[in-house]
Protein backbone atom coordinates (compact mmCIF):
# COMPACT_ATOMS: atom_id res chain seq x y z
CA UNK A 1 0.00 0.00 0.00
CA UNK A 2 1.25 3.60 -0.78
CA UNK A 3 1.90 5.92 1.92
CA UNK A 4 1.00 9.21 1.34
CA UNK A 5 4.35 11.97 0.61
CA UNK A 6 4.32 14.71 2.95
CA UNK A 7 5.33 18.36 2.03
CA UNK A 8 8.38 19.32 -0.09
CA UNK A 9 8.88 23.16 -0.45
CA UNK A 10 10.26 24.26 3.09
CA UNK A 11 9.24 25.62 5.93
CA UNK A 12 7.24 28.82 6.60
CA UNK A 13 11.12 30.28 6.37
CA UNK A 14 11.86 28.03 3.77
CA UNK A 15 13.96 26.40 5.48
CA UNK A 16 15.08 22.29 5.05
CA UNK A 17 15.77 19.42 6.91
CA UNK A 18 19.47 18.81 5.55
CA UNK A 19 20.77 15.04 5.67
CA UNK A 20 23.98 14.35 4.97
CA UNK A 21 25.03 10.82 3.07
CA UNK A 22 22.30 8.99 1.50
CA UNK A 23 22.74 5.56 3.37
CA UNK A 24 20.36 3.39 4.96
CA UNK A 25 20.10 6.02 7.82
CA UNK A 26 20.23 9.15 6.18
CA UNK A 27 17.18 7.94 3.70
CA UNK A 28 15.07 6.24 6.32
CA UNK A 29 15.34 9.24 8.62
CA UNK A 30 14.17 11.34 5.26
CA UNK A 31 11.74 9.10 4.40
CA UNK A 32 9.67 9.16 7.91
CA UNK A 33 10.24 13.07 8.25
CA UNK A 34 9.38 13.52 5.02
CA UNK A 35 6.37 11.31 5.70
CA UNK A 36 5.31 13.76 8.52
CA UNK A 37 5.55 16.71 6.64
CA UNK A 38 9.19 17.74 6.94
CA UNK A 39 10.75 19.05 3.83
CA UNK A 40 14.06 17.45 3.35
CA UNK A 41 16.77 17.88 1.08
CA UNK A 42 19.60 14.55 0.50
CA UNK A 43 23.11 14.78 -0.88
CA UNK A 44 25.55 12.43 -0.72
CA UNK A 45 29.16 12.70 -2.15
CA UNK A 46 29.33 9.39 -4.00
CA UNK A 47 28.62 9.69 -7.97
CA UNK A 48 25.93 6.43 -7.64
CA UNK A 49 24.99 4.41 -5.22
CA UNK A 50 27.67 1.54 -3.57
CA UNK A 51 27.31 -2.11 -4.67
CA UNK A 52 29.58 -2.97 -1.44
CA UNK A 53 27.39 -3.94 1.59
CA UNK A 54 27.76 -3.08 5.05
CA UNK A 55 24.69 -3.63 6.45
CA UNK A 56 22.58 -6.83 5.44
CA UNK A 57 19.75 -6.93 7.77
CA UNK A 58 16.85 -4.79 8.25
CA UNK A 59 15.26 -6.13 11.82
CA UNK A 60 11.92 -6.07 12.08
CA UNK A 61 11.47 -3.23 14.16
CA UNK A 62 12.75 -0.76 12.02
CA UNK A 63 10.26 -2.80 9.19
CA UNK A 64 7.38 -1.67 11.58
CA UNK A 65 8.31 2.18 11.35
CA UNK A 66 9.35 2.08 7.48
CA UNK A 67 5.54 0.61 7.00
CA UNK A 68 3.87 3.91 8.91
CA UNK A 69 5.12 6.00 5.41
CA UNK A 70 6.16 3.76 2.77
CA UNK A 71 5.29 0.14 2.04
CA UNK A 72 7.73 -2.40 4.15
CA UNK A 73 6.49 -5.46 2.65
CA UNK A 74 8.72 -4.63 -0.87
CA UNK A 75 11.85 -5.45 1.63
CA UNK A 76 10.54 -8.94 2.34
CA UNK A 77 9.72 -9.22 -0.92
CA UNK A 78 13.29 -8.24 -2.23
CA UNK A 79 15.21 -9.93 0.57
CA UNK A 80 15.11 -12.97 2.43
CA UNK A 81 13.64 -13.92 6.00
CA UNK A 82 15.72 -13.91 8.79
CA UNK A 83 14.58 -17.07 10.10
CA UNK A 84 17.62 -18.94 12.05
CA UNK A 85 21.56 -18.79 12.53
CA UNK A 86 23.54 -21.90 12.55
CA UNK A 87 26.85 -21.57 14.22
CA UNK A 88 29.82 -24.48 12.57
CA UNK A 89 33.02 -25.39 14.06
CA UNK A 90 35.22 -27.69 11.99
CA UNK A 91 32.53 -27.89 9.29
CA UNK A 92 30.39 -29.13 12.23
CA UNK A 93 26.86 -27.33 12.76
CA UNK A 94 27.02 -26.93 17.25
CA UNK A 95 24.17 -24.39 17.63
CA UNK A 96 21.41 -22.94 16.00
CA UNK A 97 19.28 -19.95 16.85
CA UNK A 98 15.80 -20.02 16.14
CA UNK A 99 14.64 -16.31 15.01
CA UNK A 100 10.79 -17.59 14.31
CA UNK A 101 9.29 -16.82 17.33
CA UNK A 102 8.63 -12.82 16.71
CA UNK A 103 4.93 -11.51 16.25
CA UNK A 104 5.89 -8.56 14.40
CA UNK A 105 4.35 -9.48 10.64
CA UNK A 106 7.58 -8.43 9.22
CA UNK A 107 9.11 -11.30 11.87
CA UNK A 108 12.99 -10.77 13.12
CA UNK A 109 14.17 -8.93 9.86
CA UNK A 110 15.13 -10.02 6.18
CA UNK A 111 18.31 -10.37 4.49
CA UNK A 112 18.88 -7.35 2.23
CA UNK A 113 21.54 -6.37 0.67
CA UNK A 114 22.74 -2.48 1.15
CA UNK A 115 22.09 -1.17 -1.76
CA UNK A 116 18.61 -3.00 -2.15
CA UNK A 117 17.67 -1.17 0.67
CA UNK A 118 18.81 2.19 -0.41
CA UNK A 119 17.38 1.25 -3.87
CA UNK A 120 13.51 0.83 -2.12
CA UNK A 121 13.97 3.84 0.09
CA UNK A 122 15.16 5.99 -3.04
CA UNK A 123 12.51 4.64 -4.85
CA UNK A 124 10.00 6.02 -2.27
CA UNK A 125 11.61 9.06 -1.77
CA UNK A 126 11.57 9.65 -5.53
CA UNK A 127 7.99 9.05 -5.88
CA UNK A 128 7.52 12.22 -2.80
CA UNK A 129 10.23 14.73 -5.41
CA UNK A 130 13.22 13.89 -3.65
CA UNK A 131 15.71 13.03 -5.09
CA UNK A 132 19.27 12.44 -3.71
CA UNK A 133 21.74 15.45 -4.58
CA UNK A 134 24.64 13.32 -5.74
CA UNK A 135 28.33 13.93 -6.25
CA UNK A 136 27.95 17.01 -3.29
CA UNK A 137 30.11 16.37 -0.46
CA UNK A 138 29.57 18.05 3.11
CA UNK A 139 32.69 19.95 4.07
CA UNK A 140 31.92 22.27 6.76
CA UNK A 141 29.25 23.34 8.79
CA UNK A 142 28.46 26.16 11.62
CA UNK A 143 25.37 26.71 14.24
CA UNK A 144 24.50 29.83 14.15
CA UNK A 145 21.52 31.33 16.54
CA UNK A 146 18.76 29.33 14.40
CA UNK A 147 20.20 27.78 11.79
CA UNK A 148 22.89 26.07 10.68
CA UNK A 149 25.38 26.91 7.85
CA UNK A 150 26.73 24.05 5.50
CA UNK A 151 29.30 24.82 3.23
CA UNK A 152 28.68 21.79 0.63
CA UNK A 153 31.16 20.97 -2.84
CA UNK A 154 29.22 19.67 -6.02
CA UNK A 155 31.66 18.53 -8.27
CA UNK A 156 30.46 18.71 -12.03
CA UNK A 157 31.87 16.95 -14.55
CA UNK A 158 34.75 15.47 -11.96
CA UNK A 159 36.65 18.42 -12.96
CA UNK A 160 35.41 21.30 -11.40
CA UNK A 161 34.73 22.45 -8.10
CA UNK A 162 32.07 24.88 -6.44
CA UNK A 163 31.32 25.78 -3.08
CA UNK A 164 28.02 26.67 -1.76
CA UNK A 165 26.28 27.68 1.24
CA UNK A 166 23.07 26.06 2.33
CA UNK A 167 21.11 27.46 5.52
CA UNK A 168 19.30 24.54 6.91
CA UNK A 169 18.44 22.71 10.40
CA UNK A 170 20.75 19.83 11.42
C1 LIG B 1 33.40 -3.30 7.98
C2 LIG B 1 31.97 -3.01 8.37
C3 LIG B 1 31.07 -4.07 8.48
C4 LIG B 1 29.75 -3.83 8.84
N1 LIG B 1 28.89 -4.89 8.92
C5 LIG B 1 27.57 -4.69 9.21
C6 LIG B 1 26.63 -5.77 9.22
O1 LIG B 1 26.97 -6.91 9.01
N2 LIG B 1 25.32 -5.51 9.49
C7 LIG B 1 24.91 -4.25 9.75
O2 LIG B 1 23.72 -4.08 9.97
N3 LIG B 1 25.78 -3.21 9.76
C8 LIG B 1 27.08 -3.39 9.50
N4 LIG B 1 27.97 -2.34 9.52
C9 LIG B 1 27.48 -1.07 9.93
C10 LIG B 1 27.05 -0.33 8.69
O3 LIG B 1 28.02 0.65 8.43
C11 LIG B 1 25.69 0.28 8.94
O4 LIG B 1 24.72 -0.68 9.28
C12 LIG B 1 25.15 1.06 7.76
O5 LIG B 1 26.02 1.10 6.66
C13 LIG B 1 24.97 2.41 8.34
O6 LIG B 1 24.35 3.19 7.39
P1 LIG B 1 24.66 4.73 7.36
O7 LIG B 1 23.62 5.32 6.46
O8 LIG B 1 24.77 5.28 8.75
O9 LIG B 1 26.14 4.87 6.81
P2 LIG B 1 26.78 4.47 5.41
O10 LIG B 1 26.18 3.25 4.82
O11 LIG B 1 28.26 4.51 5.62
O12 LIG B 1 26.38 5.70 4.47
C14 LIG B 1 26.91 6.99 4.68
C15 LIG B 1 26.78 7.77 3.39
O13 LIG B 1 27.21 9.11 3.66
C16 LIG B 1 28.03 9.57 2.60
N5 LIG B 1 28.93 10.58 3.17
C17 LIG B 1 29.84 10.41 4.16
N6 LIG B 1 30.45 11.59 4.43
C18 LIG B 1 29.91 12.52 3.61
C19 LIG B 1 30.13 13.93 3.41
N7 LIG B 1 31.02 14.63 4.13
N8 LIG B 1 29.39 14.58 2.47
C20 LIG B 1 28.47 13.90 1.73
N9 LIG B 1 28.23 12.57 1.87
C21 LIG B 1 28.94 11.87 2.80
C22 LIG B 1 28.74 8.32 2.10
O14 LIG B 1 29.14 8.46 0.74
C23 LIG B 1 27.66 7.23 2.28
O15 LIG B 1 26.89 7.06 1.11
C24 LIG B 1 29.31 -2.53 9.14
C25 LIG B 1 30.21 -1.48 9.02
C26 LIG B 1 31.54 -1.70 8.63
C27 LIG B 1 32.50 -0.54 8.51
Amino acid sequence: MKRPCGASDGDENGCFDLFCGAGPVGLSLAAQLHALGVSCQIFDKNECRSDQSKAFVVWGRSLELLDTCMDAHEFVTVGRPVRKARFYQAGRPFAELDFTTQKSEFGTGVLIPQSATERLLEGYLSECDLVVQRSTELLSFEQGDHDVTCVLREAKGGTENRSCEISGRL
